[in-house]
This record gives structure tokens, sequence and C-alpha cells, in this order.
């Protein structure tokens, strides 16, 4: 391409080239094909949809790391040695990447640029010079399986008659553990303790060794794959719903399913029948769930009912690992596969029910690259191959719950809890009637905390915002401490003593004196989770109190660290973000406060009372889980606001009915599809324009000015230095806008106005903000 060497993804072939002129491949890399032809199709399908390149939905499908990368290597010419010894100019760091080249060899360019910071400018300078040679190279790809070498018995020997001396007791029992592991033993196994007679056994010929494949996966404890957990009983609502499943998939028919119930209903018994019954046909399962290390219990029971059928990918995964899972998958060793959003692409060859959990979870929603919807590529999935497909929720997102009103969804619903245990209580504690010093944590819910931890049983306290502060005010002057490069105010961390950007991470040391006019009256204003943590150890000295956010749990480790540390009894108050709202059990939960409601309630954005209710309503199920009854306590200042009077009631009609009518009326989703488009450029002027052009491009392919909104400044005008616009399209059918979108966006392309300006298609937008 245009002189260089890159890699692709061939997808098909044609008898003809539409082109008079074509060039030869110079390598196939791999030996079998990465994806069949259902996958192909479903990546092409989101592509399509997703007004995206068909190559980056590939790309997203597959382990990362396992496309060969191009990349340009370094070689010293001739001439390049010559001036090493002394014959021409060189500048001291040249003759250094010089010097490292000679030794090595050849280096690729990013190797290079590890070492040396200006090595890409140096090696293009020494190009020209002729002193270095570039080229362009296939370079194999980073992860491969992982092969460790195997101790195995030689062809036709046999431990009872190979020609040992009858002393030789201890080769023979090492010839005997061989011949009882017929897969190998790596080599300290084999030996058991006797590297000497093993050794003899090698050099004689009688052992081998070899190199075997291993799989690596954190989940491989033998232990905890045993089944240890019997199906249930069914309610008559969950038998409804694995009987439909079952239908649909004995008649290989497309089914989506809406599995509407409360925390506690039953919803992930019913995937666990529906999927042993498709097991029993020789069918596989796919489990999407928003998070695994924030729903370990989930995982868990998934483990405990099918043991090692089960393959969990999740983000801690190595590359390695990942890959060994994703292969072992393709070869159909994993009935199950349990996974976050990507999961949805893993190359099952018999997949007969996908279930998403949490479907309203906006994790799904993928906010860069494709920017597909996990959720809506598992429905399509399902079409294509003609299964069943069950989404489950408390709080369905309005599109499915809208889908299921007009009879496209089967809607099923679980209206109780199992064994008739309550919802939890809420109440409302009305923040403007509280001492300012009180606000943090109210009268009504440090009693509530009380007696809470009075009768032993422990509590989450719940606020949406990390870090200590979140901004920093000079008394003085009035400026606020902001990132340089995002229209946001930066958040002051305590541990560290540091001001930190939420947006794109900027950071810097908190100042002792403002920047701007040097004044000393420094405030910090407005709480985050490190600020709440400190004050309820403050008002409860001796109590065991933990905080779970992005701070204190960086991996997935560590969040399991907590989520162990609370089901055993080691935390009595866990203080955290919506991290600790998701689909964790623990009996002996009884209270959760929510610190302050109103910024969840207040998001310049179309879905944030549908977002508010679904989390406030997560976060306050996670109370009463047990025997005991569960109390919810919520701080606001709109005590009257619908959303939380729907959460009040656990009514998600209310919200249906508050909210349907109002996207109905502006044309928004359920009831009309969106594309947003998102205009970025260091030049604020720049971004402007092709705003405005693309506006005019898109009413010249047929949208009308009443179904777009914008052109218009974000909500978060700048992000890492760049300046962006929105423009919101509207449309009640999703095929037509997409052309139309897609008409306007090759124009724009074409156009100087949007020279410089990145243009980002967001299709079906989780958030406008
Ligand atoms: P959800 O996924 O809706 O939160 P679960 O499926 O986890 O609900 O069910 C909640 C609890 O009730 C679990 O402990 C589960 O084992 C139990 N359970 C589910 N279905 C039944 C049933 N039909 N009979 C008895 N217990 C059940
Ligand atoms: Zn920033």
């Amino acid at each position: 391409m245009g002189g260089r060497r890159v890699t692709g993804y061939l997808v098909g072939h044609r008898e003809r080239p539409p082109v008079s002129s074509i060039k030869d491949l110079h390598e196939i890399l791999d030996a079998e094909p990465l994806l069949d032809a259902h996958l192909l199709e479903l990546t092409r399908w989101a592509a399509e949809y997703y007004l995206c390149p068909w190559g980056e939905v590939i790309r997203t499908a597959l382990p990362p790391g396992i496309d060969s990368l191009t990349c340009q290597v370094a070689r010293v010419t001739s001439a390049g040695a010559a001036a090493m010894d002394g014959e021409g100019f060189l500048r001291p760091g040249e003759r250094e990447l010089l010097a490292f080249l000679r030794v090595r060899g050849e280096a690729p360019l990013p190797a290079l640029t590890r070492r040396w910071r200006r090595a890409r400018a140096m090696a293009h300078s020494l190009a020209r010079r002729g002193l270095v040679d570039l080229q362009a190279e296939v370079r194999p790809p980073r992860i491969r399986p992982l092969t460790i070498p195997q101790c195995i018995l030689a062809p036709g020997v046999s431990p009872e008659t190979a020609p040992l001396s009858p002393r030789a007791m201890k080769q023979r029992a090492i010839l005997r553990a061989l011949a009882g592991a017929p897969a190998g033993l790596p080599k300290g196994e084999a030996a058991a303790g006797n590297p000497t007679a093993l050794a003899v056994l090698i050099r004689r010929g009688l052992v081998q060794m070899r190199e075997v494949e291993v799989t690596r996966d954190p989940f491989a404890h033998p232990q905890g794959l045993a089944p240890s957990e019997s199906p249930r009983e069914l309610t008559a609502a969950q038998a409804e719903a694995v009987a439909l499943v079952q239908t649909a998939l004995s008649e290989r028919r497309f089914l989506p399913v809406l599995l509407h119930g409360v925390t506690g209903s039953g919803k992930t018994e019913v995937y666990l029948q529906a999927i042993e019954n498709a097991l029993g046909q020789g069918r596989q399962a796919l489990v999407l769930v928003p998070e695994i290390a924030l729903t370990p219990l989930t995982v868990r029971r998934f483990l405990a009912r099918f043991g090692g059928k089960v393959a969990v990918l999740h983000s801690g995964l190595r590359g390695g690992e990942r890959y060994d899972a994703w292969r072992r998958i393709r070869r159909g060793e994993a009935d199950i596969v349990v996974g976050a959003r990507s999961a949805v692409f893993a190359p099952l060859p018999r997949l007969g029910i996908l279930v998403v959990d949490e479907e309203h979870d906006p994790s799904y929603k993928q906010e860069e690259g494709p920017r597909y919807h996990g959720r809506d590529v598992a429905i399509m999935r399902a079409k294509l191959l003609q299964v069943p497909v069950i989404l489950g929720s408390a709080t369905p997102s309005l599109e499915s719950f809208e889908r299921a009103q007009t009879g496209r969804y089967r809607l099923v619903r679980l209206p109780q809890r199992i064994e008739e245990r309550p919802l939890p209580r809420v109440d409302v504690v009305d923040l403007r009637r509280v001492e300012g010093g009180d606000r943090l944590l109210s009268p009504p819910l440090v009693a509530a905390l009380e007696a809470c931890l009075g009768r032993g049983e422990q509590a989450l306290l719940f606020l949406n915002r990390r870090g200590f502060s979140t901004l920093l005010l000079c008394e003085e002057c009035g400026a606020a401490a902001g990132c340089p490069r995002c229209s946001v105010s930066l958040t002051y961390h305590a541990g560290r003593g540091r001001l930190r950007c939420h947006t794109c991470d900027f950071e810097r040391r908190a100042p002792d004196r403002c920047p701007e006019c040097q004044g000393s009256r420094l405030r910090y204003l407005g709480f985050g989770t490190q600020q709440l943590e400190v004050a309820v150890r403050e008002r409860f000295p001796r109590v065991r109190v933990a905080r779970m956010d992005r701070d204190a749990a960086h991996n997935w480790q560590a969040a399991a660290r907590i989520l162990e540390g609370l089901e055993g009894g080691s935390i009595d108050i866990l203080v955290g973000t919506q991290m600790i709202g998701k689909g964790h059990n623990v009996p002996n939960v009884t209270l959760v406060g929510v610190v302050s409601a109103d910024m969840a309630l207040h998001l310049p954005d179309f879905r944030a009372g549908e977002r508010a209710f679904a989390l406030l309503t997560q976060v306050v199920g996670r109370a009463g889980r047990g025997e005991r009854p569960g109390l919810a306590v919520i701080q606001t200042y709109n005590p009257e606001h619908y959303i939380l009077r729907a959460v009040q009631a656990q009514d998600y009609a209310a919200l249906w009915e508050a909210e349907s009518p109002l996207r109905r009326e502006h044309g928004l989703p359920p009831f009309a599809r969106a594309v947003l488009a998102v205009l970025s450029s260091p030049e604020a002027g720049a971004v402007e324009q092709a705003a405005v052009e693309f506006a005019r491009l898109l009413r010249e392919a047929g949208i009308r000015r009443e179904a777009m909104s914008g052109p218009a400044p974000a909500p978060l005008y700048r992000v890492r230095g760049r300046h962006r616009w929105h423009l919101l399209a509207r449309g009640r059918d999703g095929g037509t806008l997409h052309v139309r979108i897609h008409e306007a966006m090759r124009r724009l392309q074409k156009s100087a106005v949007a020279r410089g300006v990145r243009v980002d298609l967001d299709v079906d937008p989780g958030s406008l903000c």
C-alpha cells in the first residue's frame, strides 16, 4: 500500500478484480481462518450498523495481540558503518543509535523509541543520509501458545519390562508415574525428588522431552470446578420463561425474551436452567455480565452449577490467558462462556442460547473504537443463528421495554422476590432541612447506621464521586483549579496530596497558594468517597470501614478482596461508588445509605432519569437480601423528584409513564433512532466550522432541521486539549438515517473545512455528555 507493507484481514474472494492493477499478497499469516462464516457475517453487520470500518470490528472480535503487525525495522548500511568509523558527521545520539544497531544487527522502530525518545526522527534522518536502511516488515504476533517441556514415556517403553537393573527402584517409579500420565509431566514432577534418576532415563532414551501446549487459565483451580449446586424447583413464572426458551431452541427459532424481575426474584436460576436444557441438546451458551470483577457471585454460580465446562473471559486476564481461553472456546472445549461486553464475539461453534444479564447496564456500550452495544450485538447474533436470547433486568432499558410492549420481545415478569422476601423500605431525607455540617451524614442516616451496627449487621454507603473533594477554590480571587486540557475541575486526592483530572488523568501536586493571585485562602469544596470515608471513621471510631472505588480497587483482584471482606464479615461499613451496587449478595447487609442522589438526577442527558432510576434501584436492592428486612436511606435536595418517588415505590411502571411521553415528544430513543456526531480538533474555530458544514451536508442528505439537535458545543467542551462540538441526528428508521449520515460523512471528508477535524459517529449513543 503506497510502498508500505501492511497486514489486513482477508474476508472473501472474487473471480475478477474490480480495479485494473492489483498487487500480490506477500504472505498469508494464519494457518486456519480466524473467524467462521457466522462471525464474519456478524462483524460485517456491526460495521455497517455502527458506521465504522469492518476491519476495526474484526480486530475487536479477536483477542488482543494475535494480529501480526507491520512496523519499520532499522539496519545499519555499509555507509553507516563507515560513518561510525570516523568518515562523516554524526550527532552524539546518532552515534549511540548506530552502535546499538550494529550490535543487534537490526531493531524495530518501536523498540528504539522505547530507548531513545527521539529515535524515530533520528532514524529517518539517518535513513535520508543513507546511513540506515528502514524497511517495513511484518512482525510476528506478540502472543502465541505457551508450551512447556514435558517428560513422556518413549514409544514402546513399559515400566514393567523396561531394561533396568532390579535395584533401580527410583527409575522404575518414574516410569510408572509417566505411564499413568499419557499427556506427560513437567520435569520437576516427573523426577519426584530424583533428578539424577530422571536424567539417566532420558540419556538412555526411555523417557523423552517434548514441547506440550498448556492452557493459562486463572480459574482452573480443580477444587473450585466440581459442580456443587443443584437446580431448584422453579416457580410458575420462572418455568414459563424456561419453557419459552426451550421451545424456541428446539424449533431453531430466534426469540428475544425480556426477563423483568426485581433483584432476588430468581432470574439467574432461569438462565442456569435454560442453559442446562441447551447443553442437553448439544448446544452451547454465551452469558454476558456487566463487569466480571464486580459480579463474582454470578460467575461463581455458573462455576458451581457447570464446573469445568465454563470459560470465564474477564478484563483481569493477561494477553496469553485470554488467547488460550479464546482458542479453547474455538476448539469447542468450553460449553459456556461468561464474559463482559467483548465476549459477545466469543467463537463458540455450537451456540444455542445467549443471556445478557443486567441488560440495561451502560458498560455494555463501548465508548471508543467501534462503538457497539454488547446487548444489541448479542440480539443480532441470536437472530443470525435463529436461537433464543434472554435479556434480564430489574430495571430494563426503555429500548427493551418498548420492544416488549410492542410485541417484538416476549416479556416475562418475575414480580416477587423468592420466598416473598420484602423489598427494602426506602426513606428519603430532605437535605434542605438538615444543618450544614450534617449534610454528609444526616441525623436520620446516622441513627439508621447506629441501629444497623448495633444489631451486628452491615451497611453500604453510596456516593458517586471518588477522591476527597471535587473543587479547589481560591477564596481571594475566585479561581478554581481546572484541568489545563479539559473543561472540568480537578479533584483533590488526599493520601498523595494531588489534584487529578477524572477525564484525562492529568495530575499535579496540590498548590499551597493560588496559582492565579498567590492568595493563601484555598478552600476544598464538594465531597468524594475519600472524604466520606474519613467522616464515617470520625463518627464511628471503633467500626471497621472500607472503601471501594476506582482508586481503592484499582484492579479486579483488589475489587474481589474488598467484596470478600464484606462477605466474610470483616467490614462493617463499605463506602463506595457504583462499584458497590452490582451483583453481590450479602445477607447481613441490611442498610444502604445514598449520600447524595442529586448529581445522578441532574446530568445534562436525555437518559439521566432512566440511569438514575436504574442505579439507585440497584444500590437500594443490595439491602435485605437475607432473612432480615432491609432499609435504604436516600439523602437529597429534591425529595419530590419523580425518579426518587419511583425508586421509593420500586415502581418501574412509574418511570415508564413519566419518561416515555417526553421521549416520544422529542423524537428520542426508544421511539426513534439517534446518531451522535462528535467533532473535535485542537482548533476551536476549525471544529465549529466543520460542525456547521456537517449540519448543512446532513440537511442536503435529507435529514430535516427538526430531526437534528445542534450543532452546539458539547456539554464537556474540552477534553485532552481538543475542542468538541456535538450534533445529534434522529430518525424513525435506523436504516435510512444511517445511509444519510454515511453520505454526509463521505462528503464532509472530501471538504477542505474538515481538514484536521476528527469526526466520531456514535450510533445509539449511551450518553450525550
Ligand atoms: P436474581 O438473579 O433475580 O437476583 P436469583 O436467581 O439469584 O435472583 O435468586 C435469588 C435467590 O433465590 C438465590 O439464592 C437462588 O438460589 C434462590 N432461588 C431462585 N429460584 C428459586 C426457586 N425456584 N426456589 C427456591 N429458591 C430459588
Ligand atoms: Zn483533563
